[in-house]
């Protein structure tokens, strides 16, 4: 076979597997990774906190997608793969904090037991009597917010499915997909006739699935998520260019070129094959001239900016599992708490001088963003202070904390996604030796990517 020149635009975690999984079965083509800014990983992050290898992008993959596990393993690094200590999470509420009731689809109950303290008495009743309402019949897509609230109340929205999909995606449970956020329950709603019957059978469906019933739902890195990019890069042997953003695809007799480079004095790249991994916006712009008919639908795709506080506290006792979610209905600035330290058994604190309780807290989320406005040290001093009070800090006073802002981190999957998602993909399938990956489309999680930038290269290579 002639030596091939792919280019990858986008150096995270979805560009460099697609990297990997061509190096893999095309061993002696020349693979370029274009990436704007001045790292690797895109969203995938780490630094030292006090001494420790801290993610400040995602922090946990989810173990049942197994494409993050497998790849992990297949650099090498499976026995960094860790399992959390404890998963049990609290949802703070105006009238007290509850731990989150278990055997729900995202947040999503399958029955009305179980649920007395996280939702009031009456919102208890408002979920049982689903079962005296007509069945459902639905018809397209629905947000989960206005299905649920139609269906189950509005205190399952508020205090069960918003912190946990809003945690998730950045997002408002009013605006999110349920055919694209929650696709197992979306599946089961036509047979179940009722929303409680579709979150049991997804539920059911699920643990079926699961082939290792001890094996854990999330898992992480010993020495961070963050530490993956490079482990990439280094079996991909892929050629990195930093700082050189792509700006414009066009198609020539037998591929494509790529404009590269400052926008003032582009230079000309050219390719047999190209995987756009960049965000919607950005690969609209890319995509405008070889697939056309995607623009719009990317230009469809808005995200959410969040900051990320990781905080390094003197050693104490907290009691909180492994963190809080924070729904909006507190008013609270941060929508959640991670406890690292208690989650992650690599992160624990010691009770020794010199260990940490390591936390790590978000702000913002989809058109509530002013509160990231503030400066650094605002932030920080503001999420500090919500923080020490929200797990009851005997020793408030940080040792250490960082920022990391993630101005459209997360990409929304409004009503209609899926819809949106075949339209790119059919115009782009329609140019060969062209495709598109990443969280814009399948899935925002790490494990999802993994799996997308996998697809984009069995397509251009079949
Ligand atoms: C704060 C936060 C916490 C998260 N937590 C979790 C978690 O715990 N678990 C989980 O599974 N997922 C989590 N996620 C989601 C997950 O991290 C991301 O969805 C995923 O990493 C996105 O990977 P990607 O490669 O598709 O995109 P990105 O990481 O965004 O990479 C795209 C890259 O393309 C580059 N680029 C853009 N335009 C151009 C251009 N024109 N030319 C060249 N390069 C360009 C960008 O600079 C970027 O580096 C989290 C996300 C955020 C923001």
């Amino acid at each position: 076979m002639p030596r091939r020149r792919l280019v990858v635009v986008g150096a995270g975690i979805t560009g460099l597997t697609a990297a990997f999984e061509w190096r893999l079965r095309r061993p002696d083509d020349e693979i370029v990774v274009l990436e704007a800014g001045g790292r690797i990983g895109g969203k995938l992050h780490r630094i030292d906190l006090a001494g420790h290898w801290y993610d400040t992008g995602p922090e946990a993959m989810l173990a049942r997608v197994p494409e993050a596990v497998q790849l992990v393993e297949r650099l090498g690094l499976g026995d960094r793969l860790v399992r959390p200590a404890t998963t049990q999470a609290s949802v703070v509420l105006p009238d007290g904090r509850y731990p989150l009731p278990a055997g729900t689809v995202l947040g999503v109950p399958a029955s009305a037991e179980g649920l007395a303290g996280v939702l009031t008495p009456a919102g208890v009743a408002r979920v049982a009597a689903e079962a005296d309402l007509p069945p459902l019949r639905p018809e397209g897509d629905v947000a989960v917010g206005v299905l649920l609230r139609e269906r189950l109340g509005d205190e399952v929205v508020d205090r069960l499915v918003e912190p946990l999909l809003g945690g998730v995606y950045a997002g408002r449970a009013d605006e999110l997909s349920l055919a694209a956020t929650i696709p197992q329950l979306a599946t089961h709603l036509a047979g179940a006739g009722s929303v409680l019957d579709a979150a049991a059978a997804a539920r059911d469906a699920g643990a079926r699935s699961r082939f290792d019933a001890d094996a854990p739902v999330f898992v992480t890195v010993s020495d961070g998520i963050g530490s993956l990019p490079a482990a990439l890069v280094a079996a991909a042997r892929a050629d990195v260019r930093l700082h050189t953003p792509a700006h414009r695809l066009t198609r020539t007799s037998d591929g494509f070129e790529v404009s590269i480079g400052p926008a003032a004095a582009p230079e000309i790249l050219g390719a047999d094959a190209v995987v756009v991994t960049a965000p919607a916006p950005k690969a609209a712009r890319l995509l405008a001239g070889v697939a056309p008919g995607a623009v719009a639908p990317l230009e469809g795709i808005p995200y959410a900016s969040s900051a990320v506080v990781a905080m390094a506290f003197p050693a104490q006792d907290v009691a909180a599992g492994s963190g809080l979610l924070v729904p909006p209905v507190t008013g609270r600035l941060v929508k959640g708490v991670t406890v690292s330290s208690s989650k992650w058994p690599h992160l624990a604190q010691g009770s020794g001088p010199g260990e940490h309780l390591l936390v790590r807290s978000s702000v913002g989320r989809f058109r509530d963003e002013a509160e990231l406005q503030r400066d650094d040290d605002d932030l920080a001093a503001a999420v500090v202070a919500d923080v020490a009070d929200l797990l009851g800090l005997s020793r408030p006073e940080p040792v250490a904390t960082r920022v990391v802002r993630w101005g459209g981190g997360l990409p929304q999957y409004l009503v209609g996604h899926r819809d949106r998602v075949a339209a790119v993909r059919a115009a782009v399938a329609a140019v060969p030796g062209l495709a598109v990956a990443g969280a814009a489309y399948e899935g925002v999680g790490v494990p999802a990517c993994i799996r997308d930038a996998g697809r984009a290269v069995e397509q251009l290579l079949s």
